[in-house]
């Protein structure tokens, strides 16, 4: 029989119920194990769960906590923040031995020949990867449909999308399966599918966080983040690994603050925090297409938060028109670079019946999906000599309208509140054969990736029974004050009854009976 209890703490009440020896690393590791071993088939959050790995590092883990315990206190205070607490990779995060697909079936067949140095911090610091996460193919897309695995469902509502593309780290936290778990963010891909499942999610500053041996999407937009069940499990996977890499030349040599310091237990002190920030409130994203329960519940959090002694300002960042299209030069232009490696050749699935362009062709031509083929297309297009500086060049320059737009809001407020997805999480099959409508899920993730900025969604309520979830956006490497507002907002409503609530089809995860998530459960809704 699993242990549920020990799967509903947060990771923090794990690291503490450690060193006080409530529960073994072991103990912890089995019930997580046990849950999602127990539960995955309908949700499809994971693409593969290492046991063995997962339970032999639990057992070094307990090892150290026994021979900590032994040597008193201050040993065990020593411990590493995440030791023995289990998690969860996005499968484009490269680990040694193991395979990462990238949701594609190009990469099938490869296995990792080192470990990304996020995935090196997370082991230093103690943490136990139990598996990869599900996900959109090379992180395209917005609600994991697009994985070449088959799609993920989400734990509110088994016949929705769990938002993407990171969308099975998102499922996984929601469902209790892992209390932490790592994704990637180049348009929206934490924050949004954070907020279609009810889970706090963090896009750090662009050069934040290494991206060495992470897969890559978008260059200069990709970025590597946390998921967790509250903002200061979010802030300790931040910490754990942020910071620069040498063997990544783009992340940023400035020191890395404290977060947990600076992120108050106590609920009047966090709350406490609010006092005298200003805070702006976009009007641009409160436009067409924005549902009005998530209106509503993004509103009722502004109010709360300026009952709590912030002000909040209005504000306009008038290039948000010109996100999307920007966005879908500038993404798919660099995705076309960096997926031209995959040649049959030197990773994964290989074609190899004919001469070297044939076998080219026909493992790119079976091994990308359809969305994946579209981007390529787009993005060799924007790049091709005569289309360059209408398009590409183009791009780059409204981008650099819409940074300035964000410049210009930080010179009158401390941070913006806004939507982090327009609406709630959607029917699985809903989105599929309308990539625009697809594109627009990201609406207004997508222009702080733009800018390079710090963003965060933390849930502020429900509307029709699903989250709704509110985004803060930060001045770039502010990710400290981003967390606050995140921790204050969870202090101020920390007695809101749907914060009780738990995602209601966790039940039809426990019945064998309901189907995995794919084709049926598209078709029902
Ligand atoms: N949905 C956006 C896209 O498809 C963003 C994805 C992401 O952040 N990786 O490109």
């Amino acid at each position: 029989m699993v242990d549920r209890r020990l799967t509903r703490l947060l990771a923090h009440e794990m690291a503490s119920g450690l060193r006080a020896g409530d529960f073994s690393a072991r103990e912890l590791v089995d019930a997580h194990l046990g849950l999602a071993l127990a539960t995955d088939r309908p949700l499809h959050a994971w693409l593969f769960l290492d046991d063995e790995a997962a339970r032999a590092a639990a057992d070094r883990a307990d090892a150290r906590l026994a021979e900590a315990r032994r040597a008193g206190a201050g040993a065990l205070n020593a411990l590493p923040a995440l030791l023995g607490v289990p998690l969860g990779l996005k499968d484009l995060v490269v680990t040694r031995g193991q395979a990462s697909t990238a949701g594609s079936r190009i990469l099938e067949g490869f296995v990792g020949p080192f470990d990304a140095t996020i995935a090196a911090r997370i082991r230093e610091a103690g943490g136990i990867v139990v598996g990869k996460t599900n996900m959109d193919e090379f992180a395209m897309g917005s609600s994991t449909e697009h994985s070449a695995w088959g799609p993920t469902a989400n734990p509110w509502d088994l016949g929705r999308v769990p938002g993407g593309s990171s969308g099975g780290s998102a499922a996984a936290v929601a469902a209790y399966h892992v209390p932490l778990a790592i994704g990637t963010d180049t348009g929206g891909s934490i924050r949004q599918p954070a907020a279609l499942c009810g889970v706090a999610g963090m896009k750090p500053t662009y050069g934040r966080v290494s991206r060495y041996g992470i897969i890559a999407f978008a260059s200069s937009l990709d970025q590597v983040g946390p998921f967790a069940r509250d903002v200061r499990d979010l802030a300790t996977l931040l910490q754990v690994v942020a910071g620069r890499d040498d063997n990544d030349s783009t992340s940023s040599p400035l020191p890395v603050p404290d977060y947990a310091a600076l992120l108050p237990e106590g609920d009047d002190e966090a709350a406490a925090l609010l006092r005298g920030m200003r805070l702006g409130l976009p009007r641009e994203y409160f436009a067409a297409g924005l549902e009005p329960g998530v209106e509503a519940r993004v509103r009722e959090a502004a109010a709360a938060l300026e009952s709590a002694g912030a002000e909040i300002v209005d504000v306009s960042l008038p290039h948000t028109d010109y996100g999307l299209a920007t966005y879908y030069l500038i993404a798919p232009a660099e995705a076309s670079a960096n997926l031209a490696r995959y040649d049959g050749i030197r990773f994964g699935h290989s074609m190899r019946d004919g001469d070297v362009l044939a076998n080219y062709l026909a493992t790119r031509g079976t091994g990308f999906g359809p969305e994946v083929k579209r981007r390529i297309v787009l993005g060799t297009y924007a790049l091709s000599a005569g289309y360059y500086d209408a398009y590409y060049v183009k791009a780059q320059k409204a981008r650099t309208l819409i940074k300035a737009d964000f410049d210009a809001a930080f010179e009158r407020v401390d941070a913006l509140i806004a939507p982090t997805s327009p609406t709630v999480a959607f029917p699985l099959g809903a989105r599929m054969h309308d990539p625009v409508a697809m594109y627009l899920s990201d609406v207004c993730t997508l222009p702080v990736n733009v800018a390079g900025l710090p963003g965060l969604s933390v849930p502020c309520g429900l509307s029709d029974g699903l989250p709704v979830g509110l985004q803060v956006i930060g001045r770039a490497w502010e990710e400290a004050r981003v967390l606050q507002i995140g921790r204050a907002y969870e202090a101020i409503s920390a007695d809101a009854g749907w914060r009780r609530l738990e995602p209601s089809d966790l039940p039809a995860l426990e019945n064998p009976s309901t189907p995995a998530p794919g084709v049926a459960a598209g078709s029902a809704a």
